[in-house]
């Protein structure tokens, strides 16, 4: 006589899980951290985080792209970078400021300004604030536009023109493709995991109560953020988070490597604080843009200090994976700290 398991008809009535309340868009599973770090290694897992990020269109192969095309034809050569003057550096720091009123500017453009997707992928319901006294000009946009294009385009360009000149004049050791290319390419792929080190370490420093008041306060008037809030950093914050790129004054790297890095802080973030899961052009899905990772960092606080690649969050018990489990262990541990 054929019957229906018992566990397989437990299987179809059993309920969804309880989800997190209170959000417009919650991702289909969990937040998770890179595999880079699990162990046992997972090979099969680590091979599919490698290809998701650099064999489709990512922030990562963006920026990379971005990089190539911007060191090639908007970067000077050594012999012009060897002697500060005017033309270059204010060359550099046009290059820089348009760079980021087309990426942050069109992203808020078709999220916010235009809503071509409506709140399809929107995390948080509520758009960017207005008429609210705790933003510059009373406005959220214009307040994060100011942050992000006053100070972040300034500091990175001072570190891409001071890095640049250290190489031209030979104080650096530049490495070159044709004598490693191995390390070269090895440079390139440890960046994020650097910046993810960094990042984590930074940002711990920044919720210390005086500095959080102080200067990290700023980033956090953005509890629910739109693309410019990523660089809408106080001045203090902005120079602290791009000295990650320091890195290339010890480790032996070239420009490009710097040109590249610098970019991925700041597009990296512009990006990963879209507010939306993806973009989508008709409907289809075309990019993964922002990060719920570090959106939960912005609505919780304290939670979720690294960004995933190294899983500094979950080896000190602050990651938050974003489901209403997660979201209870993360309460008590607050009841508990109060
Ligand atoms: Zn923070
Ligand atoms: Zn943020």
């Amino acid at each position: 006589m054929l019957t229906t398991p018992a566990n397989e008809h437990e299987e179809i009535q059993k309920p969804n899980p309880p989800q997190l309340s209170g959000w417009n868009w919650l991702p289909d599973k969990p937040a998770e951290n890179s595999p880079l770090f699990s162990w046992p290694a997972n090979p099969r897992k680590i091979a599919a985080w490698f290809l998701g990020s650099y064999a489709t269109l990512s922030i990562r192969t963006f920026v990379l792209a971005l990089a190539l095309v911007s060191w090639l034809f908007l970067t000077p050569g050594p012999e012009v970078a060897m002697v500060l003057a005017p033309g270059w550096v204010l060359g550099l720091f046009g290059r820089n400021l348009a760079m980021m009123l087309i990426i942050a500017g069109g992203l808020h453009l078709y999220f916010y300004t235009l809503r071509k997707q409506g709140t399809e992928r929107k995390f948080d319901k509520r758009e960017m604030a207005k008429g609210v006294a705790t933003f510059k000009f009373k406005d959220q946009a214009l307040d994060n536009m100011y942050f992000s294009l006053v100070y972040g385009v300034t500091f990175w360009t001072m570190l891409e023109v001071g890095i640049l000149w250290l190489f031209a004049n030979e104080y650096v050791s530049v490495l070159s493709w044709n004598e490693n290319p191995v390390w070269f390419l090895a440079v390139l792929f440890l960046i994020p995991i650097w910046h993810s080190f960094h990042f984590y370490w930074i940002h711990r420093l920044l919720h210390w109560k005086p500095l959080y008041k102080t200067v990290h306060s700023l980033h956090h008037r953005n509890v629910n953020i739109g693309p410019w809030s990523g660089m809408s950093m106080h001045p203090a914050e902005s120079l602290i988070y791009l000295t990650s790129v320091l890195i290339h004054l010890v480790v032996l790297s070239s420009p490009f490597h710097v040109v590249y890095h610098l970019q991925f802080l700041i597009f990296n973030a512009v990006i990963a604080h879209s507010g939306f899961e993806s973009l989508l052009v008709k409907d289809r899905e075309v990019v993964h843009v922002g990060r719920f990772h570090h959106q939960l960092h912005h609505r919780y606080f304290e939670c979720n200090y690294g960004n995933g690649e190294m899983p500094w969050d979950a080896w000190f018990g602050s990651f938050h994976d974003g489901t209403a489990e997660s979201h209870e262990r993360f309460t008590e541990r607050r009841r508990k700290m109060a």
